[in-house]
């Protein structure tokens, strides 16, 4: 057998949608809509039309009604990849099926073990950068960021061209202080709200990592968003990290807990923020001291004042 073979059926019947969804963090971005049926911003074409993407995990298959996409798990990642089917179909193998693939599957149902030996996504580093990004854009100060707190995030308003043309562009490094990406934020309520790049593995990361991790302390809270992080930041607490979602994955965890021996989970006042908070208090527990801090319903750190989560933070330990 050479190295390129590749079995289509057996790829598209053992790899489920939800599992990738999950791991490229698209699912997080979806809500549920029935039995199975998720439905949210198109990752594909990342633009108009908040619930344009359909998955039915049920069936595997998705289509976006905003750019036609459509079909099954290779569809997605040939998509995602900007690679042919053929190509997807071999990276699917690499990634969810036995490393050695190489040999004909045998003809029983695969083992559930076989399925999660899968490769670890990791990000490439940029290999350019934004320039002329503007910190004093009125949408800075909007989310009651200061001028101080936007130039030690590096973010800014970018006028040039691309697809971070005329959003907030949010640098995005890994643990090793290397820029993997730019998120764009909409500074406007019409277009949808956050643009990350096709292939970017939020999972892998921790939105400030790399600057948390560099301090001297052994304590970090964990938030859920960009501007979360950056209030936190700016109220005292330079030792934050967000998820950049609600689930906390295992990449994300691991990161944790090899630098960190306490950890404040701080997530949203919401629902999906509580069980959150709840199933990564579970997954940490053990591996580190971990609490909960409980914001107000209805309320994200990014709502409060610098006071109040100086507050909320320091019913806890430091
Ligand atoms: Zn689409």
């Amino acid at each position: 057998m050479t190295a390129g073979w590749v079995n289509f059926a057996q790829v598209k019947a053992t790899v489920c949608l939800r599992r990738v969804l999950e791991d490229y963090g698209i699912l997080e971005q979806l809500r549920r809509s029935g039995q199975d049926h998720y439905r949210g911003p198109c990752p594909i074409h990342q633009g108009e039309g908040r619930d344009a993407f359909h998955g039915d995990l049920g069936k595997n298959v998705f289509h976006c009604f905003a750019c036609g996409a459509g079909g099954n798990v290779l569809d997605l990642v040939a998509h995602m990849e900007r690679c042919s089917l053929r190509e997807a179909a071999l990276r699917l193998q690499r990634w969810y099926l036995a490393e050695d693939f190489a040999v004909p599957p045998r003809p029983e149902v695969p083992r559930r073990g076989q399925l999660v030996t899968k490769k670890r996504e990791r990000n490439t580093a940029l290999s350019f950068r934004l320039s002329g990004l503007d910190e004093a854009h009125p949408y800075v100060s909007a989310r009651g960021l200061s001028r101080e707190t936007a130039i030690r995030f590096g973010i800014g308003y970018y006028s040039g061209s691309g697809i971070m043309k005329g959003r907030l562009a949010i640098p995005i490094h890994d643990a090793q202080a290397q820029l993997v990406a730019y998120c764009g934020r909409s500074v406007t309520a019409q277009d949808s709200r956050y643009r990350f790049p096709a292939g970017f593995h939020k999972s892998a990361v921790l939105f400030n990592y790399h600057h948390a991790a560099a301090l001297a302390g052994n304590g970090v809270v964990v938030v859920e968003g960009f501007f979360d992080s950056m209030r936190v930041h700016q109220a005292g607490f330079p030792a934050v990290v967000a998820l950049m979602g609600a689930t906390l994955s295992r990449d994300q965890e691991n990161l944790l807990v090899q630098r960190f021996r306490r950890v404040r989970l701080m997530l949203d006042g919401d629902q999906t923020g509580r069980t959150a908070s709840h199933a990564a208090a579970q997954r940490l527990a053990g591996q580190c001291s971990v609490c909960q801090i409980v914001v107000a319903p209805g309320r994200q750190p990014d709502q409060m004042s610098d006071d109040e989560i100086r507050q909320i933070l320091a019913q806890t330990w430091k």
